[in-house]
């Protein structure tokens, strides 16, 4: 059984999906689909096939060699290809949410003319460096260092779970540039080569995302031109305007569509299993209290996706919709984690062997609502922008 979109949306975008779900069928069966769970890995060759249908241009202005900022596509293509798991939509992302959507929004004309269009192409690939060892949610206080030194900036501190930072070009970093100014005063974002002299990594063994590795990532002395500060020189000390702007919003859409995704195809599965599995003489999906598992987790799957695509919908039409995304990631991904969980009871015993997709899902969905700005802090969000006062 495959779930149906079934909102109004333009056709070209009912297209793509098409498109991805017979790309997914194909490419992604389920032993590959383990294997890149096991081995920490994603297919470079079929990320290239994505990338030649054009997928990685639709985050990119078309006067950079893009097919325009088409958001609802972009998600919906998250999406399809999270039925495979993250090994297909993480570099997607990598390429097209941290390097399209960031540079397109912040970046000067000339990292704009030089990166744009070959994110385009899928050619680069980003990783985003904004945790620290001592910094999750509370992101202004990061403690990584930039000094300007003549026409460098010099880097030093340590990032922590900078997911592909192994495979990356660059590393969309944020950094400390005025340790004396107030925090939100004091952020910069850098463009930092992942290969660059004195970049070095280790990887972190975790349970969830495991198209590649989450990094450790120390930066002893980086040496950069001023040219890696995003925006430009004249940029520095505006970096909490760029995380409060459109690419963030489109980021919690970005998180909000994996979970999406993944719960998405949690309920397919466990809706066929509980079709096939007999017990006490029928399908366990007729016994009533099977069946009402499945239905409530799939009403919560369509109010997600209302969620998702309303967001998604603003976004496109750059409208306000901070207040939307933020709901979209808050609900999307705690919903998502509760249908992890229903799904997994409904599939019993076999849910925790590695003989179905369950079992990575539900560890895939119950780290959604920590990564990507986490629930707390997307309540956090709401209750400032509803202007809740104690
Ligand atoms: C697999 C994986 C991949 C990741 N990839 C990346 C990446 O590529 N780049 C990157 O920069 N980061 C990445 N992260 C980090 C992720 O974004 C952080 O885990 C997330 O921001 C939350 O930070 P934290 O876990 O340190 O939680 P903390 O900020 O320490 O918070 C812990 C708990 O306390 C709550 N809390 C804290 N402060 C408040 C408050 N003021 N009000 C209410 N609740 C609060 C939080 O909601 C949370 O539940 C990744 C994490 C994982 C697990």
């Amino acid at each position: 059984m495959m779930i149906e979109n079934t909102l109004a949306e333009p056709d070209h975008v009912t297209a793509l999906r098409r498109q991805l779900r017979r790309f997914v069928q194909d490419k992604a069966p389920r032993e590959k689909r383990r294997l890149w769970d096991k081995e920490h890995t994603w297919p470079r060759e079929l990320f290239r096939a994505l990338a030649d249908m054009g997928l990685c241009a639709l985050t990119v202005p078309e006067e950079f060699g893009g097919a325009g900022q088409d958001i609802v596509a972009a998600v919906a293509a998250i999406e399809e290809l999270c039925r495979a798991g993250p090994a297909l939509a993480g570099p997607f992302i990598h390429c097209a949410f941290y390097g399209g959507m960031n540079i397109a929004e912040n970046g000067s004309p000339e990292q704009k003319l030089e990166l744009l269009p070959k994110l385009a192409r899928g050619e680069l690939l980003f990783a985003y460096g904004l945790s620290e060892p001592d910094v999750g949610g509370d992101l202004a206080s990061v403690k990584t260092r930039g000094r300007i030194e003549g026409d460098q900036i010099v880097l030093s501190g340590a990032k922590r779970w900078c997911t592909g930072a192994d495979f990356a070009d660059y590393i969309y970093c944020l950094i400390n540039t005025a340790p004396n100014a107030p925090k939100r005063e004091a952020l910069t974002f850098v463009l930092v080569p992942a290969k660059a002299p004195g970049v070095s990594m280790t990887p972190i063994e975790h349970v969830n995302l495991r198209y590649t590795a989450s990094c450790d990532v120390h930066f002893n002395d980086v040496r950069l031109p001023v040219s890696a500060i995003v925006g430009g020189l004249e940029k520095m000390n505006t970096g909490w305007g760029m995380m409060a702007g459109r690419a963030l919003n489109v980021e919690k859409l970005e998180v909000a569509a994996c979970a999406f995704g993944f719960a998405q195809a949690a309920i397919e599965e466990a809706w066929r299993y509980a079709q096939e599995r007999v017990q006490f003489g029928k399908p366990i999906a007729e016994h009533q209290a099977v069946a009402h598992k499945l239905v409530d987790a799939r009403t919560k799957l369509e109010i997600c996706r209302h969620a998702l695509y309303h967001a998604a919908r603003l976004a496109n039409e750059n409208k306000p919709c901070a207040i939307e995304t933020s709901i979209a990631k808050l609900f999307i991904a705690e919903s998502g984690a509760e249908i992890a969980l229903a799904c997994q009871q409904v599939m019993g015993a076999y849910a925790l062997s590695d003989a179905y997709d369950i079992e990575r899902n539900v560890r895939d969905l119950l780290g959604m609502p920590i990564v990507g700005g986490s629930s707390g802090m997307q309540r956090n969000n709401l209750a400032r922008l509803w202007r809740l006062k104690g």
